[in-house]
């Protein structure tokens, strides 16, 4: 048995003087901004603000403190301006992640007499569609299955009924790696998860009825939600769910209906002030652009050695799949690269193969180090 080649003596690393820190392409949880990992570890133990020091901890204080409250009104405006959200929409932070949005979707806004419209665009459409199946009527207006999730027609061409309650979409399918370019204009509102793309690039909020995202890719760490909501939409939604799970109810708590995940919010605070800094959304889609060129320019100049099985209409900025001739050498290459300071490249365990996550936060040295490593690899392979 040969050894696992050693560490290289000089790995890729993103900040020498905080240790090692590795390239981190995981789906999510992901490499977050080493400056805002800083901030919290120097806040974490005596929270300073405008008012000076605290003198405890921000995630120890009551959610109804002054510097609780500051915090969460910095993140909610700072998320309107980076992505200029316009005033006829809502901005909430849920905990409980996406996932719980597939359920508060539906039994908010499918009311007993409609029917929902769905796109099955891969595993999290799917998921989504399962929850709203338990509320009420469904109609799936693509069905993504027939292509192994690896297209999607054009958005003009995906359409539903004018009287469905509403279309749901997922803009960015993280496991397959396929990404929504656009979107479609239909009359239903638009309900959109943008778990794995929120804030990679510029949206026009105005065209969506419903916003949410896990913020655990592009905006922070698990175990919260972002929603924006059109206020014309929340009016009309049912009201006859569980407290926790009504939209206006969030809304009207300003994010904090019962106790709220103080950490996530802060992090997430931290995260878009540092985005906003970076050049905001301009900024992220460029880097997006650049980051996801030099890996799919890394597969398409292996003669065949990675495959990327997506349409390359929509192949995700975000979530990069490739295969390589066998299984074995997928493992070996991700054992290898994870020798040379990648991890997180091994693909969903749905799916196998390989999986690049190239969020925000990635810089691209990342990028061209994964590049590189697989011209090498493939050279030695091949
Ligand atoms: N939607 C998408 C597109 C996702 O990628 C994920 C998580 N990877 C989810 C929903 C579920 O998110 P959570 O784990 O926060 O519930």
């Amino acid at each position: 048995m040969s050894a696992s080649p050693a560490r290289p003596a000089t790995p890729p690393s993103i900040n020498q003087p905080h240790g090692r820190r590795i390239f981190n392409f995981s789906a999510g949880p992901c490499t977050l901004p080493v400056p805002v990992l800083e901030q919290l570890r120097d806040q974490m133990l005596n929270h300073t603000d405008a008012d000076g020091p605290h003198g405890m901890g921000l995630i120890e204080m009551s959610h109804r403190s002054k510097p609780v409250q500051r915090v969460r009104d910095e993140a909610v405006s700072l998320l309107r301006e980076v992505l200029h959200v316009p005033d006829t929409h809502h901005v909430a932070f849920i905990g409980g992640g996406a996932t719980m949005q597939f359920g508060m979707v539906p039994m908010n806004l499918l009311h007993p007499s409609r029917r929902a419209a769905y796109a099955d665009l891969g595993a999290w459409s799917t998921k989504a569609i399962k929850d709203a199946r338990t509320i009420g009527e469904v109609d799936v207006v693509f069905d993504g299955s027939q292509h192994d999730y690896m297209s999607m027609p054009e958005p003009a061409d995906l359409t539903c009924d004018d009287d469905a309650a509403y279309l749901h979409l997922c803009s960015n399918e993280t496991i397959a790696g396929l990404q929504m370019k656009s979107f479609p204009r239909v009359a239903p509102p638009l309900v959109c998860d943008m778990s794995s793309d929120f804030l990679s690039r510029p949206i026009d909020v105005a065209d969506f009825g419903l916003i949410y995202a896990g913020a655990q890719k592009n905006i922070g760490p698990a175990g919260v939600a972002v929603i924006i909501i059109a206020d014309d939409l929340m009016q009309q939604a049912r009201t006859d769910q569980v407290g926790y799970l009504n939209y206006a109810g969030h809304v009207k708590g300003d994010s904090m209906l019962n106790t709220p995940p103080v950490f996530q919010i802060w992090a997430v605070g931290l995260v878009l002030a540092w985005l906003r800094d970076q050049g905001g959304l301009a900024w992220a889609q460029q880097q997006a652009e650049a980051r996801s060129r030099i890996v799919y320019d890394a597969i398409a100049d292996s003669g065949g050695f990675y495959r990327c099985p997506v349409d390359e209409r929509f192949r995700s900025q975000m979530n990069i799949t490739f295969r390589l001739p066998d299984e074995a050498l997928e493992a070996r290459f991700i054992r290898e690269a994870d020798d040379a300071g990648m991890s997180g490249l091994k693909g969903h365990r749905s799916v196998g193969g390989c999986r690049a996550s190239l969020y925000n936060a990635m810089p691209l040295e990342g990028a061209r180090a994964l590049s590189d490593f697989m011209g090498s690899f493939a050279a030695a392979n091949g």
